[in-house]
């Protein structure tokens, strides 16, 4: 059995949601330590926890240690290689990220002995996690260019900290991932900011499309007020999208990035929207195809499919733990080089 400390690097619950996906996938069984060492409330939250269960629902495997606060699991693959389509509701019981209990059995699914509908209950749009906005336009087309169809359904939207969120997703899944490669962003094809406002004011979504309007430039055509009702708690949010062709040679054609302002009590509408809009600007001045949080999430799947590569601006803490905890699972080799002051490359051998 194979032993990783949770503690290692970012220290926190990517690299049990990881560990558990590539366990599934390699039927390599794992005995994950210190787990979310590095984060003020250390062991398995809500969100981990229903990752967990929604791990051993999908493989099969037997696990020891999964409550709330554990900070140890062990999980033993019990049919390497037997992961089963299906259909599975994983409720998470508070706020917690559905798109990160998403992302620990997706990869296995994706390579299941059969298609998934996978329903998941809880936060669908949380700081420090991707939003179902990042989920559906950016994680999930990149993935589906290596081979798997998933469509994602925002059933109904739960903000962070009320949740209540519903999200349905469908896999078709393929028998080995494609290899692909974003290298170059090309011209941008399409952008749009979508201002989101649950239960407040359509005034907040307004002032924070001013601020787009003003800094990125984008024409009124690309600003859209969204105004939701049908979700527990207030909430609020501001999503850039950026599509790009990918340029004569960027090999994976065309790519979009989500950048993301999260609103909350105290927070004026103009600081929400800075956050995006200086995420955004640093992306554009860097002419990469790849931001910093699809590219620590790319790195999963392309590791599974052996081979790939990207450019991205910066290497974040996640993604370099992320391509140490690669390396434990799989044979396969990531090399970073640097690209100037166009970021870097990033290449899975
Ligand atoms: P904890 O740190 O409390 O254990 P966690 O389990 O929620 O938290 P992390 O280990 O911090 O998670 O991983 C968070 C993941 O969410 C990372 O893969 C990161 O790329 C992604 N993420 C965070 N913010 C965004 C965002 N605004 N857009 C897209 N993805 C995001």
């Amino acid at each position: 059995m194979q032993t990783i400390d949770g503690s290692q690097g970012e220290g926190g619950g990517q690299i049990l949601r990881s560990s558990l996906a590539f366990a599934m996938v390699t039927g390599q069984s794992c005995r994950i330590e210190n787990i979310r060492a590095g984060r003020k409330k250390p062991g398995l939250m809500r969100q981990h926890l229903t990752a967990v269960r929604a791990a051993q629902a999908v493989s099969g495997a037997t696990v020891v240690g999964d409550e709330i606060g554990s900070t140890q699991i062990e999980f033993a693959v019990e049919n390497p290689g037997r992961v089963s389509g299906g259909e599975y509701h994983f409720s998470i019981g508070t706020a917690g990220s559905t798109t990160l209990v998403l992302q620990t059995v997706l990869p296995a699914l994706m390579l299941a002995d059969g298609p998934s509908v996978v329903v998941l209950e809880g936060g669908t749009h949380n700081p420090f996690a991707p939003p179902f906005d990042f989920l559906v336009r950016a994680f999930l087309p990149a993935l589906e260019k290596m081979g798997p169809k998933v469509r994602a359904t925002l059933d109904r939207p739960g903000f962070y900290p009320a949740g209540g969120g519903r999200l349905s997703v469908t896999i078709e899944p393929v028998k080995k991932l494609g290899v692909m490669e974003w290298l170059e962003r090309g011209e941008t094809v399409r952008r749009s900011a979508t201002a989101t406002v649950a239960n407040l004011s359509r005034e907040i979504a307004e002032r924070e499309l001013k601020v787009v309007r003003k800094k990125l430039n984008w024409a009124d055509e690309c600003l859209v007020v969204n105004e939701v009702c049908d979700t527990p708690g207030p909430g609020n949010i501001l999503t850039l999208e950026v599509e790009s062709d990918g340029g004569e040679s960027g090999g994976g054609g065309g790519i979009c990035e989500v950048f993301t302002g999260f609103g909350e009590m105290n927070r004026p509408a103009e600081v929400v929207a800075k956050q995006a809009v200086q995420a955004c600007q640093r992306y554009l001045s860097c002419g990469v195809p790849v931001g910093e949080y699809l590219a620590d999430q790319l790195l999963l799947p392309m590791a599974i499919a052996g081979g790939g590569a990207f450019r991205c601006v910066r290497l974040t803490r996640h993604t370099q733990t992320h391509i140490e905890l690669v390396q434990k699972f799989l044979d396969c080799q990531i090399t970073t080089e640097s690209h100037g002051r166009d970021g870097v490359i990033v290449r899975v051998s």
